[in-house]
C-alpha cells in the first residue's frame, strides 16, 4: 500500500537526521482562504556516512517540467540504505505555480525566483523562499535549481551560473556544473534579475548550480535525461553515492563556456511585433548575420524589421514565441571563454 506523504504544519518536525528516505508535504497557508499550498519535499539521509549536503530543486517556475519530472523520479529512485550524506528534494517548489502551470504563482502573482530571501510574514511565495533559505540552506553545500525557457525563451541545453568574485568557489561550480554533461555552460550577468534562489546560494559561499533544460511548456526527454543523471554525477562527486562520474548522452560530446557579462548583448525587443527566428540557439554567429525577423501587421504591406547580429558570438538566448512584445529580451549572444582551472 502506497502511504501518502505526511503533512507537515510546523516545520521543526522535518526528520533531517535519521537515515532513511522520508515525503512531506509542507503546509504553508493560503493568504485568501483557509488552506494550504502543499509543497512537495523529500528527506534522503545517507546510512553510510557523511558527505556534504545536496538539494535539487525543481518548479521554481511552474511551466518548466524538466526539474519537476527529474526531481520527482529521484524521490522514487534514492535509496538511503546505499548513499552517504544528506539529499532534499523539492519537485514543486512553487507548488501552485506548478498546478496552474505558469510561470508564476497565481495566489500571489510572485516569480518564485525574485523572491529569495523571501520573508517569513509575507505572502505565500515568500514564506516558501524564506522557508529554502532558512531550513534548507543551511544543511547543504550545493544547490541545484532546474529552470528550462518556460513559453518564451529557448536556450541551448545548458548549465547556468555567475562569473563570482571567488576563483576558487567560482572554478568549483564550473566543475560541478559540467558533470551535467550538457553541451553548453553559460555564465550570464546578475545584473539582468535579483532575488534569484541561485544568487542567495552563491552568496553563502554554495555551490550553486542553474540551468536551462527545455523550453515551449513540454517536457524534453534529453533535457530530464541530463538533469537526472547529472544530479546523480554530482552526488557521486560529492561521495554521496558510490561509484565514478557517469558520461551522459552523447559520448565524449564537446562542452562550451560560453559568457555574457555585459548587459549589452542582451538585446530587448525594440517594437512589438510577431517574431520569425531564424538562427538556431547554439550557432556561432557573424556580426550582421540574421537571427529573425519582426512582423508588424498594423501595415501588412510593411517589410519586416531585420534583426541581426551586433557582434560575433555564439547565440546563447533566444525568444521563441511568436508575439514579442517591446523591451523583453529578443535574443543574447555570448562568447566562448576557457573553463577555469
Ligand atoms: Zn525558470
Amino acid at each position: 500500500m502506497h502511504n501518502e506523504p505526511a503533512v507537515i504544519y510546523d516545520f521543526s518536525t522535518i526528520d533531517f537526521e535519521t537515515p532513511g528516505k522520508r515525503h512531506y508535504r509542507l503546509a504553508f497557508h493560503l493568504d485568501s482562504a483557509w488552506g494550504y499550498s502543499l509543497a512537495p519535499l523529500t528527506v534522503v539521509r545517507g546510512a553510510a556516512g557523511e558527505a556534504p549536503g545536496i538539494a535539487v530543486i525543481g518548479g521554481t517556475h511552474g511551466n518548466e517540467y524538466e526539474g519537476q519530472v527529474a526531481v520527482k523520479r529521484l524521490c522514487q529512485d534514492l535509496d538511503a540504505e546505499a548513499m552517504s550524506g544528506l539529499v532534499i528534494l523539492i519537485p514543486q517548489l512553487s507548488e501552485s505555480a506548478c498546478r496552474a502551470g505558469t510561470r508564476v504563482s497565481p495566489l500571489d502573482g510572485v516569480n518564485m525566483n525574485r523572491a529569495v530571501p523571501g520573508n517569513a510574514h509575507g505572502t505565500v511565495s515568500y514564506r516558501i523562499s524564506n522557508f529554502v533559505k532558512t531550513q534548507i540552506f543551511p544543511r547543504v553545500r550545493v544547490v541545484v535549481d532546474i529552470h528550462s525557457g518556460g513559453r518564451e525563451a529557448v536556450f541551448p541545453l545548458c548549465t547556468s551560473f555567475h562569473r563570482l568574485p571567488d576563483p576558487a568557489q567560482f572554478a568549483e561550480i564550473a566543475r560541478a556544473a559540467r558533470l551535467f554533461g550538457t553541451p553548453f555552460l553559460f555564465v550570464y550577468s546578475r545584473q539582468m534579475a535579483s532575488g534569484l534562489l541561485t544568487d542567495e546560494a552563491e552568496d553563502e559561499g554554495k555551490i550553486a548550480i542553474g540551468g536551462e533544460f527545455g523550453s515551449g511548456e513540454t517536457v524534453n526527454p534529453t533535457g530530464v535525461l541530463h538533469a537526472y543523471e547529472g544530479s546523480l554525477n554530482l552526488m557521486r562527486h560529492y561521495g554521496l553515492l558510490p561509484g565514478e562520474v557517469r558520461s551522459i548522452g552523447a559520448a565524449n560530446q564537446r562542452q562550451r563556456l560560453i559568457q555574457a557579462p555585459h548587459l549589452k548583448d542582451y538585446r530587448p525587443c525594440p517594437r512589438d511585433g510577431v517574431w520569425e527566428p531564424l538562427a538556431a540557439p547554439g550557432a556561432d554567429l557573424a556580426e550582421g548575420e540574421l537571427i529573425g525577423r519582426l512582423h508588424d501587421f498594423s501595415d501588412h504591406s510593411s517589410a519586416p524589421l531585420e534583426i541581426r547580429a551586433h557582434r560575433a558570438g555564439v547565440l546563447i538566448a533566444c525568444y521563441a514565441a511568436a508575439v514579442c512584445p517591446k523591451g523583453l529580451t529578443l535574443f543574447v549572444i555570448g562568447e566562448e571563454t576557457e573553463f577555469p582551472a
